[in-house]
């Protein structure tokens, strides 16, 4: 069976996918930098149906109507995104995964809020906004 593992800082919280990866890629939007601290999130998507929960219970923030962001209550790690535009999917931040290389991101979403001395080296299409992950709405 193929899986991967990953979990928050402290180890309470930890999780399994076990499907092959849909997507994956840096975001440079407002909420995924206020929610991690940092720069840019790193994410890779799964389909809903590989992903559970393994150990421990994440607390849920929902960061919009649409979106929640799951995190460790102990040591506030920040592990998972949802979407109801999505439901099918969910996004976990790469650098929570045991083995995050062998995620290595494929695109930049949301470069339009980039913090202007962040750059990384790479070649990758880059997207002013959800790129190919348009809202239905939109
Ligand atoms: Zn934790
Ligand atoms: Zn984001």
């Amino acid at each position: 069976m193929t899986g991967h593992e990953g979990g928050c800082l402290c180890g309470q919280v930890r999780f399994r996918v076990s499907t092959p990866a849909l997507s994956s890629g840096y975001c440079h939007c407002r909420m995924c930098q206020k929610s991690s601290g940092a720069p840019v999130v790193a994410w890779v998507t799964f389909p809903a149906c590989g992903f559970s929960w393994i150990a421990g219970t994440p607390r849920t923030y929902g960061s919009s109507a649409r979106a929640k962001r799951q995190f460790c209550a102990q040591c506030g790690s920040y592990m998972l995104f949802r979407s109801e535009d999505s439901p099918d999917e969910v996004s976990v931040n790469t650098a929570s995964l045991d083995d995050p290389g062998v995620f290595p991101p494929q695109m930049h979403i949301f470069t339009e809020s980039r913090i202007t001395w962040f750059h990384t080296r790479d070649a990758l299409p880059t997207h002013q906004g959800y790129g190919p992950f348009q809202r239905p709405e939109d």
